[in-house]
């Protein structure tokens, strides 16, 4: 096979929703798979629709997933500019080359002569369609003489060129994903190829560039099938050899039905976007990256959206999602979202995370809490509370209490804890823990069982009290590793904090 060379090619219309993320990233894996190249394209053709601020969110976006591109305008590469804009001499060339063969033609319609036409249509109820049966009515180079055209040109007459769709031509096309699609010409308008304002349109930069570019395989998103036609008429007419084309389905709403949509996130609690997007107007959309996600479980999360690997596995981190990586793989029908599926991803990612490297991001956490922290003692609560938590950022109120004595205690827990009797068991217990030699949460552990058993006591008549006194409430690991982790001065000073707060009860 030759060389895999594969794009994602956005258009900077806006933020990056994670649909576009997805194909981004179904590219990446696939090069990555063969050994291939993955290029990012910035397809801004449509200077009307183009938003300021949006290129550099999706190279931002893209780099915070890890899908790093081979080529592109930041990294470079042989077959640039990597932005239509910048190539626009390029689709020149083409659109001549298409009108000399006759497969293109100028059209000077105005844009109202079109609206009226277009109206008069809905009015008679049969759309209006610049195709083969109507093309011979209007204002082109197909009904005037190449004189006539000439001069139109010449005195600077606006004009598109349009392609020339050939009547009732079966093309069929096998998709990586769906099968066999079969169209027939008659389905398809003239479409814009090249506007008034020099630029091309979409269809001929995008094969155009395709053909450049060297791209093999073409995977997008399904929303293009219904270019799809034009495109390989495309490749015909200019005697190109097409692409292979694998056209993703749909991400859908978390209740199944519909396309997950840009609006949905805000409506619906999560983000739809890998970032967070500030519009030029000062509007934000939430990003995953701003809500405590991990960039290897939103990536994960992301890839087994629409494709498994043909087992149970779930959680596989990037080199192994490369590995395994197909487009035969790839389901047909759309995938429901699912914002809890998101978390428990970003969860398990959490759980095996290093303890060190946890405890490097909650340093981050500790910092906005004025904590100065004792970085191995931050490792020791990373390890005993990563169970509990789906993102750093719930860390601390899982583990305030490491940091700072109790100043007040849950009620209704200190009702059930403290007793009568309790201030005289607890003055017993500091004078254990003081005289215990290896302050240990194990060691500890067996000296205070040791002493519930001469005593006759009932292990919750003590522990309950002592994590009153540890942690201010009902909650929190296990009291023996609190202990070790504050270290005895403040165990101590915590109990007595406590028998004075409560006493006799
Ligand atoms: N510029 C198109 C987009 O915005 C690219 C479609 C394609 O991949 O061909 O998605």
């Amino acid at each position: 096979m030759s060389k895999i060379r594969v794009r994602f090619a956005p258009s900077p219309t806006g933020p990056l929703h994670i649909g576009g993320v997805r194909t981004a990233l179904y590219n990446y894996l696939f090069a990555k798979k063969h050994s291939g190249v993955f290029i990012l394209r910035i397809e801004d053709t449509d200077q009307t629709r183009y938003v300021k601020g949006a290129e550099e969110y999706i190279v931002e976006s893209l780099k915070w997933c890890g899908i790093e591109p081979d080529e592109s305008v930041q990294n470079g590469g042989n077959y640039g500019p990597y932005k239509q804009s910048e190539r626009s001499r390029i689709y020149k060339e083409y659109v001549a080359k298409l009108i000399a063969s006759d497969n293109a033609y100028y059209a000077f319609d105005t844009p109202d002569e079109l609206d009226n036409l277009r109206k008069e249509a809905e009015n008679s109820k049969t759309p209006f369609v610049y195709n083969a049966f109507t093309r011979e009515k209007l204002k082109n180079s197909t009904i005037l003489s190449k004189e006539e055209c000439e001069k139109l040109i010449a005195n600077n007459t606006p004009y598109v060129v349009r392609f020339k769709t050939p009547i009732d031509k079966e093309i069929v096309i096998n998709d990586l994903v769906r099968g066999e699609i079969k169209f027939n010409s008659n389905q398809t308008d003239d479409k814009v190829l090249f506007k008034s304002d020099g630029l091309p349109t979409y269809h001929l930069a995008n094969i155009v560039d395709d053909h450049l570019m060297q791209i093999s395989h073409v995977i997008r998103g399904e929303e293009w099938l219904p270019s799809l036609p034009l495109h390989v008429m495309l490749y015909e007419a200019l005697s190109w050899k097409a692409p292979l084309f694998a056209h993703l389905p749909l991400i859908l709403k978390p209740e199944g039905k519909g396309k997950l949509s840009k609006r949905d996130g805000d409506k619906m609690g999560f983000p739809v976007f890998p970032i967070e997007y500030k519009t030029p107007e000062g509007e934000i959309y939430r990003g995953y990256r701003e809500d405590g996600y991990l960039p290897e479980a939103f990536i994960n999360m992301l890839a087994l959206l629409g494709w498994n690997p043909g087992d149970e596995r779930e959680i596989m981190g990037v080199n192994e999602l490369i590995e395994e990586f197909s487009i035969e793989r790839v389901g047909k029908s759309g995938s429901r979202f699912s914002p809890e599926k998101a978390k428990w991803f970003n969860q398990q990612y959490l759980h095996k995370m290093p303890d060190e490297k946890l405890a490097l991001l909650f340093a981050e956490e500790l910092k906005k809490h004025n904590i100065k922290s004792d970085f191995s003692k931050d490792i020791k609560i990373c390890s005993l509370l990563k169970e509990r938590i789906s993102f750093v950022s719930e860390l601390w109120n899982e583990a305030y209490f490491f940091y700072k004595t109790p100043d007040n205690y849950d009620e209704k827990f200190a009702k059930k804890a403290w007793k009568e009797d309790t201030a005289e068991i607890m003055t017993d217990l500091m004078l254990l823990l003081n005289k215990i030699d290896q302050f240990e949460a194990n060691n500890l552990e067996t000296k205070v069982k040791e002493m519930i058993a001469a005593k006759e006591l009932g292990f919750g008549k003590v522990m309950t009290p002592f994590r009153l006194a540890l942690v201010g409430a009902g909650k929190g690991p296990h009291v023996f590793d609190i202990a070790e982790i504050i270290g005895r001065g403040e165990t101590i000073l915590r109990i007595k904090k406590a028998i004075e707060a409560f006493g006799n009860a």
